[in-house]
C-alpha cells in the first residue's frame, strides 16, 4: 500500500513537471506553471520522506537532519527570491543552478563511498571463502555483481563530472554577471581545455574499466572537473554568456538525472531529463541567436575574448545628436508606427510599467505600437518577456527578432530603451568586433531612432555602438524611468 502511494506521488510529481514546463512556455501561464511544478516537487519530496523504504524495509531515518535542511533551504531560498532585485535575477538563477550541480556532485561522492564498500566485498578472493564447484558459482555471481557495479560507477562518474563542471562553471558565471569576475584567457586556452577534458574522461574510463584503482582517482577527477568548470567559463565574454548559461543549466539537469538512475527514482530521473533537454534546446536556440556553433561553446572558444563583459566604451567617434523629452514625445505622437526596443537598461531602471503607460498613451493617439524582443536582450533568457509581462503588456505586442526585423523599414520611430549590444550594427559590418555575426535588431532601417540611456557607456560586450552616431539617431539621455516619466507627462500635457 505504502509503495503504491509512493509510486502515485512520483506519478503526480512527473505529470506536474511536464504540465508546469508546458505552461512555462507562455508568459500568461508561466507563473501558474511554476506553482504547478513546485506543488508536484513538494508531493514527490514528502512522498520520499514518509513512504520510501530502504532495502532493509525501513523508512528514512535522520528526519531531524532532513527537515533541518529543508527548513534552512526554504528560508534562504524564499528570502533570496523575495529580496532579489529584478536586475540581479540572472545571478540568482546562476547561483541556484550551481547548487543543483553541487547536489549531483555530492550524491556521486556519497554513492562512491557506498559502492566502495560493496566493491571491496566483491573483490574478496573466493579461495579464502570456499573451494570446489561452489567457488565457480561464487565467481560467476561476483562477475555479474562487478558488471552491475561498473554501470553504477559509470553513472556515478557522469554525475560527478557533469555536476562539478556545472557547479564551478555556474559560480564563475554568477561572478561574471555580478561584475565580480573578469574574463581571463590562458595562453593556448583551447588546448588546455580540450586536454583537461580528455584527462578527466580517460581517468574516469580507466577507473570504471578496473585498470586504475584507488579513491585518489575519483577525487582527482573531481578536482579536475571543478577546474575545467572554471576554465570553461572564465574566458567567455563579449556577449556570449547567454549560451553558456543555458548550457550549464542543461548540465545540471543531466547530472540530476544521473542521481535519479542511481536511486532508481523515477521522478528525479524525469525532472533531470526535462531540465537537461529543455536546457539543451535553449542552448541550441541561444547558439542560433548568437550565431555561434555548439562546438565553439564546448571548447570554450568564444568570440568575445577580445573585450571584457561590462567593459568601458571605446573613445566615441563622430557627432551625436541629442533630443529632449518634449520633442521626442511630439515625434512619436505624430507617427503612424512606433517600435519599442527594450534592453538591459529598462530592467535596471525598473521602467517597464512606465513604458507600458507610454505605449497605451501612444495607442490612444492612434499610433501603432509594437515591441521588438531580441533573444539575448537583458541578462537572462526571456528577460524582456518576463519584465514586460510583469507590467501587463499584451503578449501579441511582443515580437521576436525574425518577425519584427522586416518591419523596421516601414517604421517611423524606434524607441530604444536601455538596449545597446542587441542593436549594434557592428555585428553586421565589423569583422573584428566580438559580436560580429550575432543577428541584431535592424533598427537602423527605421526613419528615426531615439536611443534612451544615461550616457555613452558600452553594453555587456564592452564595445562602442556606431548606431549612436547615425544621422537618423537622436540620443535622449537620462535614467530610463525618469525619461519615460517625462515622455508620459509630455504626452499627457500636449
Ligand atoms: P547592453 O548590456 O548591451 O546595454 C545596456 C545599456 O543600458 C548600457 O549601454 C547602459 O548605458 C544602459 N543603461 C544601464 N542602466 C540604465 C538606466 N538606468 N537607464 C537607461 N539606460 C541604462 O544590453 P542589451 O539588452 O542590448 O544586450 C544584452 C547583452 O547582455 C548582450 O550582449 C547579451 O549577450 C548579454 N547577456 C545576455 C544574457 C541573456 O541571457 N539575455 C546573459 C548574459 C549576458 P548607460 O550606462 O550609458 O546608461
Amino acid at each position: 500500500m505504502e509503495n503504491n502511494l509512493l509510486v502515485l506521488s512520483y506519478l503526480i510529481g512527473s505529470i506536474t513537471f511536464i504540465v508546469g514546463l508546458k505552461m512555462l512556455g507562455k508568459p500568461d501561464s508561466a507563473r501558474k506553471g511554476n506553482l504547478v511544478a513546485a506543488f508536484g516537487m513538494a508531493v514527490a519530496i514528502f512522498g520520499t520522506i514518509f513512504l520510501y523504504k530502504t532495502t532493509d524495509g525501513k523508512h528514512l531515518h535522520n528526519l531531524e537532519w532532513i527537515f533541518g535542511g529543508l527548513l534552512l533551504g526554504s528560508v534562504i531560498g524564499t528570502l533570496a527570491a523575495k529580496r532579489v532585485q529584478m536586475t540581479a535575477m540572472p545571478q540568482m538563477v546562476s547561483l541556484f543552478n550551481g547548487m543543483g550541480g553541487a547536489c549531483a556532485m555530492l550524491i556521486s561522492i556519497i554513492e562512491f563511498g557506498h559502492l566502495g564498500e560493496i566493491l571491496n566485498a566483491a573483490n574478496t578472493p573466493t579461495q579464502e571463502i570456499m573451494g570446489g564447484a561452489m567457488n565457480e558459482l561464487v565467481q560467476t555471481i561476483q562477475a555479474a555483481l562487478m558488471a552491475s557495479m561498473r554501470i553504477k560507477l559509470l553513472i556515478i562518474f557522469a554525475g560527478l563530472i557533469i555536476g562539478a563542471i556545472s557547479f564551478a562553471g555556474s559560480m564563475i558565471a554568477w561572478g561574471k554577471l555580478d561584475g565580480k569576475v573578469k574574463d581571463y584567457v590562458l595562453p593556448a586556452q583551447q588546448v588546455v581545455n580540450i586536454g583537461l577534458l580528455l584527462v578527466i574522461l580517460v581517468l574516469a574510463g580507466l577507473f570504471i574499466a578496473g585498470t586504475l584503482s584507488g579513491a585518489w582517482v575519483f577525487y582527482l577527477v573531481l578536482a579536475l572537473s571543478l577546474l575545467y568548470g572554471v576554465l570553461f567559463v572564465l574566458p567567455i565574454g563579449g556577449a556570449d554568456m547567454p549560451v553558456v548559461i543555458s548550457l550549464l543549466n542543461s548540465f545540471t539537469g543531466v547530472a540530476a538525472a544521473c542521481g535519479g538512475f542511481l536511486y532508481d527514482n523515477q521522478v528525479m530521473l524525469l525532472g533531470g531529463i526535462l531540465v537537461g533537454s529543455a536546457g539543451t534546446i535553449l542552448t541550441v536556440v541561444m547558439c542560433k541567436a548568437m550565431n555561434r556553433s555548439l562546438t565553439n561553446v564546448l571548447i570554450g572558444n568564444f568570440g568575445g575574448n577580445k573585450t571584457g563583459g561590462g567593459g568601458a566604451a571605446k573613445t566615441a567617434q563622430g557627432t551625436i545628436k541629442e533630443v529632449n523629452a518634449a520633442d521626442a514625445a511630439m515625434l512619436m505622437k505624430y507617427s503612424k508606427k512606433v517600435i519599442i526596443v527594450p534592453g538591459y537598461g529598462l530592467a535596471v531602471a525598473q521602467a517597464q510599467h512606465t513604458c507600458h503607460e507610454l505605449e497605451e498613451l501612444l495607442e490612444k493617439e492612434g499610433v501603432e505600437v509594437k515591441y521588438a524582443i531580441h533573444p539575448v536582450a537583458g541578462r537572462m533568457p526571456g528577460h524582456m518577456n518576463v519584465l514586460l509581462a510583469e507590467s501587463n503588456v499584451p503578449y501579441d505586442k511582443l515580437l521576436e527578432m525574425e518577425e519584427i526585423n522586416p518591419e523596421f523599414a516601414t517604421t517611423d520611430v524606434v524607441l530604444v530603451i536601455g538596449a545597446n549590444d542587441v542593436v549594434n550594427p557592428a555585428a553586421r559590418t565589423d569583422k573584428d568586433s566580438p559580436i560580429y555575426g550575432m543577428p541584431i535588431l535592424d533598427v537602423d532601417n527605421a526613419q528615426h531612432i531615439i536611443v534612451m540611456k544615461r550616457g555613452m557607456n558600452a553594453g555587456y560586450a564592452g564595445i562602442e555602438n556606431e548606431l549612436f552616431f547615425d544621422p537618423k539617431t537622436s540620443m535622449l539621455f537620462g535614467d530610463a524611468k525618469k525619461t519615460l516619466l517625462a515622455l508620459v507627462s509630455e504626452m499627457k500635457n500636449s
